[in-house]
């Protein structure tokens, strides 16, 4: 008896449903044939990339010709002195995302279960799904992850837990107290993830990062990324640190040549950009006041956050409110894919972003 196609798909991902990208200037300008628009789904960084960097990848246009190197060792050494690890702990993805898929691919089988909370970062199920693996998802608590919860969740067969410290797209965050004691009470069976995406928006005293445990806890991976306050989206460059053991058996599983010279290039200039780097913070705390004050002038709730965006309530015409946004020229992401059917996420725009942005919302609730 033949098979058909879909009978031969790999289990996991029979029911896999692909992740679902915030809209494109591009993708709304063919469809509404509309100008300016003002992209704010993505958590982008609203300054454009640094000089430096646009610099450093003028200066690497000969090279195009030559593979890349597969080990990204200038990138490794200088991130190796900045994090005070050594090259070994080291993976260089294709985007953060690269690296927790290599997570899911080294550890996860069919029969193992992961957990992740309730409204976290959507890949860590699409990836762990995609391995056939069970997905267990633990109610968050005010938005935030529960991390008791999470831990009691552990059974013989939790293999991976997710944590996305801060979170998207809630934009909560773990503090240092909660994760040490997590760190402490997880079975060394059990690999912990804990996704840094937006750690460097973090302005809380209480908040630590997870690289501070990297040496005591062989069973942890911190991942981060270069997408985000770097202003690097486009080029594709994260990484994760980890015991030695764990980084090997990502690199083992890695394509060589999986992040380009013109990406590793970019992120080492990047990376010698503090200036930069301070612009884009200072930025972002002066955008989210504005926001959060022209949110709160509007009668709407939002959820706290410590990242570059804000999740706010818009009730049960949230679809579309996002409509008439984008009508205006504004995209910003609905999260009904998160089971948040009545919350907005809007990344932190420049001073003139974020009060068209407000505008643009007023006009389109007074129209309601
Ligand atoms: C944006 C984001 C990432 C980063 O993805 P890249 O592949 O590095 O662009 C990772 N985790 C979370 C929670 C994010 O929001």
């Amino acid at each position: 008896m033949t098979k058909s196609i879909p009978e031969l798909v790999n289990t996991g991902i029979h029911k896999l449903r692909a992740y679902e990208p915030g809209k494109s200037i591009d993708e709304l300008e063919r469809e509404l044939g509309i100008s300016p628009i003002v992209k704010m789904a993505s958590n982008e960084n609203p300054l454009g990339p640094s000089q430096k960097v646009k610099a450093a990848i003028q200066s690497h246009l000969d090279n195009l010709c030559v593979y890349p190197d597969a080990d990204c060792y200038h990138l490794k050494t200088l991130l190796s002195e900045k994090l005070q690890v050594n090259n070994r702990q080291l993976v260089i993805g294709n985007g953060s995302n690269e690296v927790l898929e290599l997570i899911a691919k080294v550890f996860l089988q069919e029969s193992d279960e992961v957990i992740f909370s309730e409204h976290a970062f959507a890949m860590y199920s699409i990836f762990s799904e995609a391995m056939g693996a069970t997905l267990v998802a633990v109610k968050d608590r005010n938005w935030c992850h529960d991390l008791d919860a999470m831990a009691d969740a552990i059974t013989e067969k939790t293999k991976i837990i997710f944590i996305a410290n801060p979170n998207n797209p809630t934009g909560t965050w773990v503090s240092k107290g909660e994760l040490k004691a997590f760190l402490k009470s997880v079975p060394e069976h059990v690999i912990v993830v804990l996704d840094e995406a937006y750690f460097e928006y973090v302005d809380q005293e209480n908040y630590q990062s997870g690289l501070h445990y990297i040496d005591r806890f062989p069973n942890l991976v911190v991942t981060r990324t270069f997408s985000k306050v770097y202003g690097l989206a486009n080029i594709r460059v994260g990484y994760a640190v980890a015991s030695e053991t764990i980084a090997g058996y990502m690199n083992r599983v890695r394509q060589p040549f999986n992040v380009s010279g013109i990406s590793e290039v970019a992120a080492i200039a990047a990376l010698g950009d503090q200036e930069y780097l301070l612009k884009s913070l200072e930025t972002n705390a002066l955008g989210m006041a504005q926001l959060q004050m022209g949110i709160g002038a509007l009668n709407l709730d939002y959820i706290p956050s410590v990242a570059n965006f804000l999740t706010i309530r818009v009730g049960d015409l949230a679809q579309d409110i996002y409509q008439a946004l984008l009508r205006k020229g504004y995209i910003v992401r609905p999260l009904s894919g998160y089971g948040m059917t009545s919350y907005l996420r809007i990344s932190v725009g420049t001073e003139a972003q974020n009060q068209g942005f407000l505008v643009a919302l007023k006009e389109v609730l007074d129209s309601l």
